[in-house]
């Protein structure tokens, strides 16, 4: 028997990246998976045993509104989704500041509040909040409202975990350093001013590891998360990086 066995998981963002390997494994560990991106192409190379694909655009109000309707209970709740904008405050202007705090922290809002009460009325589950190491942890260059967002999943998730603690209600944030996902080619580029060399050499120097990390290394840790192995944590912030926080 797999470690989520009898589970079944919600993700958003599962066509690429940390998402999709976290759908992934979390189908070969046993659970049944329902992996939701915005980008359907992407979806459609997702198709295995366990795994049922969902169109779903997490700022859509109605479409979240829906989607948890038609799913109802979930043991797992993985909100993946999220966008890593570039730039100090300054770069930062009021389109560029709602965009990031409707994806990155509102819609977070919006899944939760969507599925939460068909998993209190199941019995409990986990909900795995997708935050990063730039956010309260460290402080990043050029990383200002993601930075903000990121530090509000923390918030949130402390707060969801400690209103639902004894209604069998798991909250945690998982907090990666820097993983070698689809979107972080075009992030190493704008590092580097437009060149992609410079940048990924100025994201190599802050890897104390000498490597960047991959998205398997994060669905192992969101396979904990879900898993009935994880029992005693709940509210924390995990730190999933390479030692970059700790230099
Ligand atoms: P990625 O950025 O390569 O892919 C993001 C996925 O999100 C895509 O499949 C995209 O279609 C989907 N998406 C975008 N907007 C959406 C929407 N409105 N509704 C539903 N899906 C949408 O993947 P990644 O780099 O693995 O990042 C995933 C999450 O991990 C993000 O929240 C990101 O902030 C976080 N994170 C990433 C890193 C990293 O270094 N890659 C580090 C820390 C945290």
């Amino acid at each position: 028997l797999g470690r989520l066995s009898g589970k079944r998981a919600f993700v958003t963002a599962a066509g690429q990246g940390i998402g999709r390997a976290a759908a992934l494994a979390m189908a070969r560990e046993g659970a049944q998976v329902f992996a939701t991106d915005i980008n359907g192409d992407a979806l459609q190379t997702l198709a295995g045993d366990g795994l049922q694909t969902h169109l779903l655009d997490v700022r859509d109000k109605a479409a979240v509104a829906d989607m948890a309707a038609k799913i109802g209970a979930v043991d797992i709740l993985f909100n993946c989704a999220g966008f890593v904008a570039h730039g100090t405050i300054l770069d930062c202007d009021e389109d560029q500041w709602a965009f990031s705090v409707d994806l990155n922290m509102t819609a977070m809002y919006r899944v939760t509040r969507a599925f939460l009460p068909a998993m209190l009325a199941h019995g409990g589950g986990s909900i795995i909040n997708m935050s990063s190491v730039a956010s309260s942890i460290i402080a990043a260059p050029n990383r200002f409202v993601y930075a903000a967002t990121k530090a509000a999943v923390i918030g949130m998730t402390k707060a969801i975990a400690a209103d639902f603690i004894t209604q069998g209600i798991r909250c945690n944030a998982i907090c990666p350093g820097t993983i070698d996902s689809p979107s972080l080619a075009q992030r190493m580029t704008d590092l580097g001013g437009g060149d992609y060399e410079k940048g990924r050499a100025a994201f190599m120097t802050r890897q104390p590891m000498g490597r960047l990390g991959t998205p398997e290394e994060i669905a192992n840790l969101v396979v904990y998360l879900g898993s009935d192995d994880s029992s005693l944590t709940t509210g924390a912030a995990h730190v999933i990086d390479g030692g970059w926080s700790n230099t």
